[in-house]
Order: C-alpha cells, then structure tokens, then sequence
C-alpha cells in the first residue's frame, strides 16, 4: 500500500521545466562511447564515433525544424545506460532517442530497424540485439534505493504506446530514404529505454557489418540524410499525436 501510495505521488510530481518552455525537447542519446566501442566494422569503422557523428546531425536537424536538443553524450566518453535516461527524465525531455548500428554474422544483413521497450524477452533476433546492446548492464544500480529502482523501471511502461507510434513514424522515413517497403517496427528489451519517463526508442540505423553499409555510415551526406529523415519521423510523430504537444502546452500553462 504505501508502495502504491508512493508510485501515485511520484507519478504526479511535475517534470522538472524545461529551459524554454514554448519548445518540445527531445533527447538525442549516441550509443557506446569510451571504453565501449560498441560494434566495429569490416574496415574498422567503429559504432560508437559514427553513433556520435550521426547525433550531432540529429540535433542539428531538430533543431532546425525548431526543437530543443538534449545530447546524452557529446563527446567520447562513457555514460552508464541508467543514466542516460535519468539525464532526460531530470531534463524534462519530451522524446528519447537512442542511437546505434546494427551487427549481424550474415554481412549481407542491410538496413535501418527501429525498436521500441519490450518488457519480457522479445523475439529471439530482438533479443539478441539487445544483448548486444545492454553489454553488461541490466538492473538499475545498487546506488539506487530499492524504490526509485522499481519507479525506473516502470517509467517507460506508461509510454510503451506512443514509443510505437514514435517508432512507426521514425521507420517509415528510414525505410523511404532506404527505399525498403516491408521492414516493421520491433520490441526488445534495450536496458538504456526502461527508466525513460517519456515516449522512446532505440535506432539501428544501418547495418556495420556490412561492407556497402559501412561506407554509407561514413559518409557525411549519407549521415546528414538518415538525421533529416528521423527529425521528420520526429515532427510527423507530433503531428499524428497533438495529445503529446498539447499535454506539454498544458503544463506551460500552469
Ligand atoms: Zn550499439
């Protein structure tokens, strides 16, 4: 009981106000970073600097189209996956996006998949990227109290239906830019969305793996389109859902 008391206050606290509140935020999260180099390619391209390279082409994008921008990480260093949610949540930020490149033992394997929380194992190729993805990390830290580490881990819970609308529309520009029709969105268990109190999915934005793929990822015309066409995703997911902007005008206006 007091367990239900304690998630009903939590869940009213108001978001912390963002700096310019006529503006949605949205958190822009380049994964890896540091020591953690994430995936590497057949000609050494390595995740974690082309997930960088690809981000501050989002925010540039997004920012052109008028959002504010929360990077996660903007330079190479290591952040814990716990918080780089936390870094978004205690923003304010309307959006979580996290980025990343797929790998795959069939180097043929091509192509952008966007992922949206699954809470139990996922399917099984799901489950594997986010293995991948997760490293080692898995529960939120024992700093955390008992409490706040079960709040975290159900604040994407109530988001779960907008992150797929989010994810649907962010696919649906990459699969136009990739000129792919049937590739759908997909659920798994990515540790870096669970504590994101707000609407968030994990890109894969192209395959390093693969040998075509790996030149595209190091091309800066090729980065500057696939950002553009997830800021569109972006702008066309608040498009299709005025209760998200108009739920953020509200709170402008208490
Ligand atoms: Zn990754």
């Amino acid at each position: 009981m007091i367990l239900l008391f304690s998630l009903l206050a939590w869940s009213q606290t108001p978001k912390p106000r963002p700096e310019n509140p006529a503006r949605l935020k949205v958190a822009v999260d380049p994964g890896h970073g540091g020591e953690d180099g994430g995936a590497v390619g057949p000609k050494g391209l390595r995740e974690k600097d082309a997930a960088l390279q690809i981000g501050e082409n989002l925010k540039a994008a997004l920012e052109a189209a008028g959002f504010e921008v929360l990077m996660t990480r903007a330079e190479d260093v290591l952040v814990p996956l716990w918080d780089r949610a936390k870094l978004a949540n205690e923003a304010g930020a309307d959006l979580f996006i996290s980025l990343h490149l797929n790998a795959a033992r069939a180097r043929s394997a091509k192509g952008s998949e966007v992922y949206f929380l699954s809470l139990d194992q996922g399917d099984r190729d799901g489950a594997e990227v986010a293995a991948m993805e997760n490293g080692g990390e898995g529960a939120a830290p024992a700093s955390e109290s008992v409490l706040s580490s079960i709040l975290q881990d159900l604040a994407q819970k109530a988001y779960l239906q907008e992150s797929e609308r989010l994810a649907v529309n962010i696919q649906g520009q990459l699969n136009r830019l990739g000129g792919i029709k049937e590739r759908g969105v997909k659920q798994a268990p990515f540790v870096v969305l669970r504590g994101a109190a707000m609407p968030a999915v994990l890109v894969e934005v192209a395959f390093i793996s693969n040998r075509q793929e790996e030149v595209k990822l190091r091309d800066v015309a090729f980065q500057k389109k696939v950002a553009e066409s997830m800021a569109m995703g972006v702008r066309r997911f608040f498009g299709a859902n005025p209760s998200t902007a108009r739920r953020k005008a509200a709170e402008q206006t208490k």
